[in-house]
């Protein structure tokens, strides 16, 4: 049998959203549920799919599948595409199985030409209408499946409301609209080179056409990659009947969600506007009215509508984000889905849904997105600065969190200062879809226009970005850069406060303070550590990092890097005269005397965990990055040292390495100066001695890790040195203190061999971090230079030292569990690269059976309910 690349609304459900997209698959849920829903059909994903692999054409049998289908459709609907009794008119909108807001284009009053909206207009008495329909159609279409930029058309718009000395669309008359339609089928054929399409099928195929493009825009590829979305998966393009919310004051259009989310609270919050269309009240066009005040003006439609939300959120148990047109005091619901909150309104609704019974404990943990906690563990304003405050002005408190920052008015100054080190708010009229990537490089946006579901809104929530928007106090003038709010002028570079939270604005940089598990985040941690394996430590090198990730949950230190050390002042000195020395005596003395500065520092680490296990990796960057650079540093340490500055050069020169990354860095260090592991096992067993005698309920037991092993032997070399000279520690103090000598595994020989390197490892911990770097044999640190190019042609789809390379990297993890657990059955087994703290990567080690991820202190949550996700969902 042939696919079947088409279906109905009436063919599909829920829970075939891969195939027809969320939205698709919910139009069909939304119809089997008997709700309104306009008809139509959806074309699946992997149409879309076979559209690319056909070389972006859409086949044969699909395209007689989808004409098959528009004859379905006017059966159903007892309307025809270009009749002249009862024209039918559509919506192309896309959908995909994640829904990716705003990102891919929707074409509205597709089937209309010169003719049909002669015919409208006749027909309905109401020839605004018909000419609004138009214009907008002509409008879209170019822009989308053309691709003639959008401000034309604005321009031309905004020309014309100048001319009649109006400031609001719906004051345009049929006339003008008339006019505008022609002025902008002109515009397209001066643009474009060819009339604009009159047949109803050819605007349909070109709009799915489009639609399936949109999935490989730039936009939508960015959008991708920030949350993990895969190209692969392709958009499903909805084919719908249209309702009109633009034909008077007995219409609208609006959006609503049955809950806050911005507070998750239990309460239906929205926004609609009467006459008009589409994206209407999210483009802030004016500004829109508040859900309840329908009750006032469509007491019926509004009371439907309730029943609808509760039908609804009862069906899916979970918030509901929804568009609905009101047509005539007709209500039609255009779609439903798991509305985006912010990570506070998340946990919220997760708790208040498990307290009304509607869901599990378990299917609370696996309802949040762990990558959404990161908003919640940033600081916050300092609650006392914050009531000494006076806030210049007050608007929509879009999306929470605490944002200070300079002001920039461009997507693309944001980015360039973003690069430059530098925090920034964006300010603008309004957002669209253009701004995402100056938005993510801002510390919060600000918008002139534009309501609680405007882009900016939406997308910053998305993101966890502090947004506040519509603070129609500005007077704004973007094209020279300012803008005086309450009196005040601001430049681009002036410092400015926002309180996504209450949606006020401050002058200058508000004080922060650090962020807090308790409530709701409390509640649900407790449930994720109730169901997780996976243990979670931290990265942490000072024991104010360690006491942070202890509150954050972390369960002991995965890494810490005892080089960190020694570049605090007092203690570089010494290091650097330790380098610089000529021979072994030299050498040793220096490092005598940082043996009791880095004992201290382990004793305060221990003391911090109170009894959890400790990892340390002992000395792992080449040389050179310790010694000086300035003339002035490098006189300092020629004259400490009573040598010259020619030989103090001569010795850094000595140290220049082709490639330092791939050079004489970590254990071998300790092959060519043993001296540094024993001053360094010296001081992790007095220190460990120390902590376990002041406090006998502990287990101390150090964990000594030694970096970038890739061979038995080399590790059996470095470990005598630590255990002779630890068991000399032990013997000498008469205590019976354990500890583990183990090694990271961050070269690809180590993965291949662990088998005989866990002869004498007894841990092993993932560096994925080099190990990735090394399988890759590219550097992490000039990957950025190409990386961009790789995702452009899809080689890449993600940054592989982000999210963990599973099917090589991965691969080579798996082979050293197993070989290691072969000969150590029972050795513990974690990793501490940055991947820890990924989610897709922390879901990753749960499957291959890591004992345990490490990570920086703020991902310890994150990682605690991906771990949780990752052993529910298994
Ligand atoms: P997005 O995925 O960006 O939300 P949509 O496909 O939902 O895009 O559509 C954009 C706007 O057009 C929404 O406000 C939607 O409600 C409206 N719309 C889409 N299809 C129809 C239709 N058949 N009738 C009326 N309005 C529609
Ligand atoms: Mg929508
Ligand atoms: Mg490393």
């Amino acid at each position: 049998m042939a696919n079947k690349w088409v279906y109905l609304f009436t063919e599909g459900n829920a829970g075939m959203r891969n195939l027809l997209g969320g939205k698709g698959a919910n139009l069909a849920e939304m119809t089997n549920l008997g709700l309104p829903v306009p008809q139509g059909f959806t074309i699946t994903t992997e149409a879309c799919t076979q559209y690319y692999e056909d070389g972006e054409k859409i086949n044969d049998e699909i395209m007689s599948q989808i004409m098959a289908h528009i004859t379905k459709m006017e059966e159903i609907t007892g309307k025809k595409f270009g009749d002249k009794e009862n024209p039918l008119l559509v919506s192309v909108r896309s959908g995909s199985r994640a829904s990716m807001p705003g990102m891919m284009d929707t074409i509205l009053n597709l089937g209309l030409n010169e003719e049909v909206v002669e015919v409208l207009a006749a027909k309905s008495g109401n020839p605004r209408w018909a000419y609004d329909c138009y214009r907008r159609f002509i409008q879209m279409f170019s822009d989308v499946v053309m691709e003639v930029g959008k401000k034309f058309f604005e321009e031309l718009i905004d020309e014309m409301k100048a001319e009649k000395g109006i400031t609001q669309d719906v004051d345009l008359t049929a006339d003008d609209l008339k006019e505008l339609a022609n002025q902008f089928k002109a515009e397209y054929k001066a643009k474009i080179g060819s009339d604009f399409p009159s047949d109803p099928k050819d605007q349909l195929m070109a709009a799915v056409k489009a639609v399936f493009r949109s999935w490989d825009n730039p936009r939508a590829n960015v959008y991708r990659r920030d949350n993990d979305i895969p190209y692969s998966w392709g958009t499903a393009v909805n084919v719908q009947m249209m309702a009109f919310g633009n034909m008077g004051d007995t219409s609208g259009t609006g959006v609503a969600f049955t809950r806050d989310p911005g507070n998750g609270e239990k309460h239906l919050m929205g926004e609609f506007l009467i006459n008009a269309q589409g994206e209407d009240v999210v483009a802030g066009v004016r500004t829109p009215q508040k859900i309840d005040q329908l009750n006032e003006v469509m007491p019926e439609v509004y009371s439907q509508f309730l029943d609808i939300c509760a039908k609804l959120e009862g069906h899916y148990k979970d918030m509901q984000d929804m568009e609905f047109t009101i047509e005539d005091k007709k209500l039609y619901m255009l779609q439903t889905r798991n509305g985006k909150r912010t990570a506070h309104a998340a946990l919220k609704i997760a708790c208040d849904l498990v307290d009304e019974g509607m869901i599990s404990e378990e299917k609370a943990v696996t309802m949040i997105d762990p990558r959404n906690l990161d908003t919640l563990l940033h600081p916050q304003f300092d609650t006392a600065a914050l009531k000494a405050a006076k806030p210049i002005a007050k608007a929509l408190a879009a999306s929470p969190g605490a944002a200070c920052g300079k002001v920039v008015f461009t997507a693309q100054d944001a980015k360039a200062w973003h690069e430059k080190g530098e925090k920034v708010i964006l300010v603008r009229l309004e957002t669209s879809p253009e701004d995402i990537e100056g938005m993510k490089a801002a510390q919060g946006i600000l918008t002139v226009r534009g309501g609680m579901t405007s882009h900016a809104a939406v997308v910053a929530r998305g993101m966890g970005t502090c947004c506040v928007s519509g603070c129609s106090e500005i007077a704004m003038n973007e094209a020279n850069k300012k803008f005086v709010l309450d009196g005040k002028e601001f430049h681009e570079g002036d410092w400015i406060s926002l309180d996504g939270s209450t949606g006020k604005i401050y002058t200058g940089k508000m004080p922060t303070v650090d962020a807090t598990i308790a409530g709701e985040f409390g509640r649900i941690m407790g449930w994720a550590d109730k169901y997780r394996r996976l243990k979670v430590r931290t990265n942490a090198d000072t024991p104010a990092d360690a006491k942070k990730a202890r509150e954050l949950g972390a369960e002991g230190i995965g890494l810490c890097r005892t080089e960190h050390m020694f570049f605090e002042s007092g203690r570089i000195d010494a290091f650097r005269e330790m380098i610089c020395a000529d021979t072994l005596e030299a050498r040793e003395a220096a490092l005598e005397k940082i043996l009791p500065v880095q004992q201290g520092d382990f004793e305060a680490l221990y003391e911090a965990l109170e009894g959890c296990p400790v990892t340390i990796r002992f000395l792992d960057p080449p040389l050179h990055e310790f010694v000086p650079t300035e003339e002035g540093d490098i006189k300092k340490l020629a004259d400490a040292q009573g040598k010259t500055v020619e030989q103090i050069k001569t010795i850094i020169e000595g140290l220049h390495e082709f490639n330092p990354m791939m050079g004489h860095r970590g254990c071998r260090l300790t092959v060519t100066y043993p001296e540094i592991a024993r001053m360094q096992t010296r001081a992790v067993i007095r220190a460990a001695i120390n902590v376990q005698k002041a406090h006998a309920d502990w287990n101390v037991c150090p964990e000594i890790m030694i970096p970038l092993i890739c061979d038995e032997k080399e590790l059996r070399f470095v470990k005598k040195i630590v255990v002779e000279t630890a068991y000399a520690e032990i013997a000498a103090a008469g205590s019976n203190l354990k500890y583990e000598v183990g090694t990271m595994i961050e070269i690809p020989r180590a993965c291949l061999t662990a088998d005989a390197i866990a002869k004498d490892a007894e841990f092993f911990c993932f560096g994925t971090n080099d190990l990735t770097q090394m399988t890759y044999g590219f550097s992490r640190d000039d990957a950025g230079k190409f990386l961009d190019a790789y995702y452009d042609t899809k080689i890449f789809e993600s940054d592989p030292f982000a999210k963990l390379d599973q099917n090589g990297v991965g691969k080579l993890m798996d082979m050293a569990i197993k070989l290691g657990k072969e000969t150590r059955p029972d050795m513990h087994i974690g990793i501490c690269g940055e991947h820890g703290g990924d989610p897709s990567s922390v879901e990753f080690c749960h499957r291959i059976g890591l004992d345990y991820v490490s990570c920086s202190p703020f991902r310890v949550p994150i990682a605690r309910l991906a771990a949780a996700q990752a052993a529910l969902n298994q």
